[in-house]
């Protein structure tokens, strides 16, 4: 297994493996950029079928972060960690414990959060070995979850893409149709039906579906006719690669923007949006609330930062998302490229000519010199 040719290494600054014998712990941590910044992304507990499952997951994900949290214009790298093992069987807390050891290895490099396979209970306890943990903190309102943010971001994305496509402000009488109500896709349906848009909906879950008829008076539709509504906006919030083969032959929505990750199954059906003049906005522009609340909640575990700093910092960050959706949509149009290829564009200028980069504590900066000569 080569790391260095690996075809997902991507100009990786750092790839750390971490074996522990006494507790089984078999994991890697991957940090591809820190130009902004520690590279934040969530701890995935797995059972992968091979190493090399894991090394490619990881590289993806991690490269991933590095450009959500530019284009979220946050002061953040991109970084995950991947757990190799069975989450139902295989997690332990001497195990969580000896990751937290692995993380706080890293001198503060990586900061980790929670993931598939882990929780916020898993990382807390991680967290009694390291300080650089985050997406903990219950005096968010919201108790640590992100989705709430997440929501609210993908209806200000949505938002926006109504307003650069179908000029209009007021989504009243907007016909959009939801793809999943879980966390954030109901979260959504929320914010829509509050603004006076018509909701169609579908979940492989009934009594989610139920609840948004109910109590937001949708419409149900059945999973398989959901991409061909004659809809203003199609928001995908269940699983990847909502736009595939099939699904963009039946599309009629000028408009995709929703929660999921990875929503193109391939780049070239991002491609095949751009020509059909459908316009997409970009997944990880999108669901970028999440990281943005993660981010700030980790400034509350600092003295002079309050809950109020945070409820601020948060909503306008999140609604920042929404610039960063117009500098993309134009930069679109005036250069015909698909909007994920800009948005790629977008998040390497930021990072490529980030000055901000991270370093780790010196021993000969003052603070730690003056600790260092006191204990010896
Ligand atoms: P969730 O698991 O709470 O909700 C997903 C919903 O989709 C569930 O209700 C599920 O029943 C439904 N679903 C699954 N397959 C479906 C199908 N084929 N057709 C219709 N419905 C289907 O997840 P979530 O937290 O709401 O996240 C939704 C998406 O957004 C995911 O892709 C996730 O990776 C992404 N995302 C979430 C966050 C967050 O803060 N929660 C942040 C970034 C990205």
């Amino acid at each position: 297994m080569s790391v260095f040719s690996h075809r997902e290494f991507d100009n990786h600054q750092q790839v750390a493996f971490f074996n522990d014998k006494k507790t089984g712990l078999k994991a890697i941590i991957a940090v591809h950029n820190t130009n902004l910044g520690p590279a934040l992304g969530g701890c995935r507990m797995w059972a992968y079928a091979t190493d090399e499952e894991a090394l490619t997951d990881v590289l993806r994900l991690s490269r991933g972060m590095t450009y959500k949290s530019a284009l979220a214009k946050l002061k953040l790298g991109g970084g995950k960690a991947v757990i190799i093992g069975d989450p139902r069987t295989q997690k332990s807390d001497e195990l969580l414990y000896a990751m937290g050891d692995f993380i706080e290895g890293l001198g503060g490099r990586y900061i980790t959060a929670e993931d598939s396979g882990t929780s916020v209970a898993d990382i807390l306890k991680m967290g009694q070995r390291t300080s650089y943990i985050s997406g903990v903190d219950s005096a968010s309102d919201h108790g640590g979850d992100p989705s709430p943010s997440t929501a609210y971001g993908v209806f200000v994305s949505l938002r926006e893409a109504v307003a650069h496509k179908l000029g209009r402000t007021d989504l009243k009488g907007l016909k959009v149709a939801i793809q999943g109500l879980g966390n954030v896709g109901y979260r959504l349906a929320e914010y829509l039906a509050k603004a006076g848009a018509e909701l169609f909906v579908t979940d492989i879950v009934h009594a989610n579906v139920d609840r948004a008829v109910k109590n937001l008076n949708a419409t149900a539709v059945p999973g398989s006719s959901i991409f061909a509504l004659n809809v203003d906006v199609f928001a995908p919030c269940a699983l990847g690669s909502a736009i595939n083969d099939q699904s963009i032959e039946e599309l009629k929505a000028p408009i995709v923007a929703g929660a999921a990750n990875n929503q193109l199954a391939t780049p070239l059906h991002g491609q095949i949006l751009h020509d059909r003049g459908i316009l997409y906005t970009p997944d990880y522009v999108v669901n970028a609330g999440g990281i943005i609340d993660v981010y700030y909640q980790r400034k509350m575990r600092s003295a002079d930062y309050s809950a109020e700093n945070y409820a601020a910092d948060l909503a306008s960050k999140v609604e920042g998302i929404g610039a960063t959706l117009r500098e993309i949509f134009v930069r679109s149009e005036m250069e015909n490229a698909p909007t994920f290829v800009i948005a790629d564009r977008v998040a390497e200028e930021r990072f490529n000519n980030g000055s901000n980069h991270w370093q780790p504590t010196r021993l000969n900066d003052s603070a730690a010199t003056r600790s260092y000569s006191k204990s010896v």
